[in-house]
């Protein structure tokens, strides 16, 4: 006999496992069908973010931070280390064993929730019936009131390029290197990018270039953030090669070499390993069986209105595959979301205050609009900037570059965007979220106190600048906003 459910999800990673615990709390019988395996062969929760993600690279973003500050900051505060060594072996058991605890931990989550973990591929069926095929291949089928799907994402391929998973990885090979490469090539100067071209350079590659495709760094942030980024990347050793077409590669003895277009025309490089991080895709391929009529773009981006229902009654998509930034804590708040809606309640997301963070030190973060997308939708603004060169607790930290930017509304003061680039940025861009959340405006920011000295008095400075009357920097009158 079939097993009925109140809600089936289909999929664990950040998005499915929250809506899974939420519906379970909310006291509707919940199971979440989910296929990952993990390098020990065992099926494990928690999706891309947890396995091969968020959690792994910020680990290692960590640990490699450590390693460059013991090396070349600690004897600025007066401390001499010697014979400082690298334990790459150490480094990534230390990263396992974070992936093993937090993935272990939703299991005790599933369990104290009593969210029934089934192992194996969902496919949804017509009527919300959905097949599970476990790893041997043996199919059983389950339904259920309710069906959120929730697949997540994996790496575009490029033609060009293809995986040999050894030389040539994606990100998740990035993540597992046995060795240091000491030419390391990254296709596209996205975030992943980024990140682990950051981690493998402080961890002691030689040379670091990113290949990336367009013309514009980080298009889609601050342009005065982008450029600054831009210009401590390098200096950090990230050569950054902006207009840059890979057009062939081949592997021979360990070695990659690639041929790439630029302005210049044709150039030729080689490398020890190359990462392919070009984005991601939803991983929708066979998710949904033709009987089903689920709708999905030519993308196979599921379609979804702005509550996360899909074409079919009582069947949501969340999360990486469907429209949006591809980001863990936007899918957990869509299964929050869906969850409520499931339960009968009234739910919905903000995704203005969704905020993106880029890992690297520093690190950048921003919410809300940009200059640029104010000006071309023809919104009046001002603009308050300030540098953490004038924070006191950004320079006891001896990590002083950067600044915080707030956009308000020039009619009203309410906070459009925050951007910033600087020290601890992932936990400050927090502020600016929740000023937003709550509809606030800059003076709600000016007047509210911070604790001295903190980075998070940086924030309150930009607030100030907004109206020209920051205290610890010079203002120049009438230089914010249009
Ligand atoms: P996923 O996490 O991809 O989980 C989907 C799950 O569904 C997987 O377990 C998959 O096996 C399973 N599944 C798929 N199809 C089926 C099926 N048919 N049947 C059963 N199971 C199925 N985001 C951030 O916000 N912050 C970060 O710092 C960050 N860092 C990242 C670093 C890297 C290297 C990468 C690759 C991504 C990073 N991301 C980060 C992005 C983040 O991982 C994703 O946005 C997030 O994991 C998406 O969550 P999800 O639940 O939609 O999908
Ligand atoms: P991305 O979209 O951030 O960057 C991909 C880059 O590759 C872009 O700059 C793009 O122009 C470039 N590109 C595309 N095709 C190319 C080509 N043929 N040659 C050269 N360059 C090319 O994607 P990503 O870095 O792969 O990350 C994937 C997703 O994972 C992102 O959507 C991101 O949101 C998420 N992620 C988030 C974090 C975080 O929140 N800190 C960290 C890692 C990943």
């Amino acid at each position: 006999m079939k097993k009925h459910y109140d809600v089936i999800v289909i999929g664990a990673g950040p998005a499915g496992y929250v809506a899974a615990i939420r519906c379970a709390q909310l006291g509707l019988d919940t199971a979440c069908v989910d296929a990952w395996i993990n390098p020990a062969g065992e099926p494990a929760l928690g999706g891309t973010c947890l396995n091969v993600g968020c959690i792994p690279s910020k680990v290692l973003l960590e640990s490699s931070e450590r390693y460059t500050q013991v090396q070349h900051e600690f004897a600025d505060h007066g401390i001499d280390v010697k014979g400082v060594t690298l334990d790459l072996d150490r480094m990534q058991d230390r990263k396992r064993r974070v992936v093993q605890d937090l993935t272990q931990g939703i299991e005790q989550l599933f369990k104290a929730n009593k969210v029934s973990w089934v192992r194996g591929r969902g496919q949804l069926l017509a009527d919300k019936h959905v097949r599970v095929t476990d790893a041997a291949g043996k199919k059983h089928e389950l339904d259920a009131g309710h069906v959120i799907l929730a697949p997540g994402s994996e790496p575009v391929p490029l033609k060009t390029v293809p995986l040999d998973h050894d030389s040539v990885v994606d990100s998740s090979g990035a993540l597992a290197f046995e060795t240091l490469p000491e030419r390391l090539g990254i296709i596209g100067a996205g975030v992943i990018g980024l990140e682990l071209g950051s981690v493998w350079r402080r961890l002691g590659a030689e040379r670091v270039t990113l290949l990336e495709a367009q013309d514009e760094f980080l298009p889609f942030a601050d342009q005065q953030v982008a450029k600054l980024a831009q210009r401590i990347f390098t200096r950090q050793g990230l050569d950054i090669q902006l207009g840059s077409r890979v057009v062939a590669s081949t592997v021979e003895g360990g070695r990659v070499r690639i041929r790439y277009q630029n302005a210049e025309g044709e150039q030729q490089a080689e490398f020890d390993k190359l990462i392919v991080a070009v984005g991601r895709r939803p991983n929708t391929e066979g998710l949904a069986a033709e009987e089903a009529s689920l709708l999905l773009d030519e993308w196979g981006v599921i379609h979804v209105d702005d509550q996360c229902h899909t074409n079919l009654p009582e069947v949501y998509a969340i999360g990486d595959a469907v429209r949006g930034p591809m980001l863990a804590h936007k899918g957990s708040e869509e299964g929050v979301m869906v969850a409520e809606l499931i339960a009968g309640h009234a739910a919905r997301i903000n995704y203005n205050t969704v905020p993106s963070v880029i890992y690297t030190a520093p690190e950048v973060a921003w919410v809300g609009q940009t200059e640029g997308e104010l000006r071309a939708a023809g919104i009046d603004y001002r603009s308050g900037t300030f540098p953490f060169s004038a924070s006191g607790r950004a320079r006891a930290l001896g990590d002083s570059e950067g600044f915080i930017k707030l956009l308000a509304e020039r009619e009203t003061d309410r906070l459009l965007g925050a951007h910033m680039i600087g020290p601890q940025c992932s936990e400050l861009i927090a502020e600016a979220v929740i000023a937003m959340q709550l509809g606030g405006s800059a003076e709600d920011l000016a007047m509210t106190v911070f604790a001295h000295p903190s980075l998070s008095e940086s924030v309150h400075e930009a607030a100030l600048a907004v109206h020209e009357r920051a205290i610890h920097a010079v203002q120049k009158r009438g230089a914010h906003g249009k």
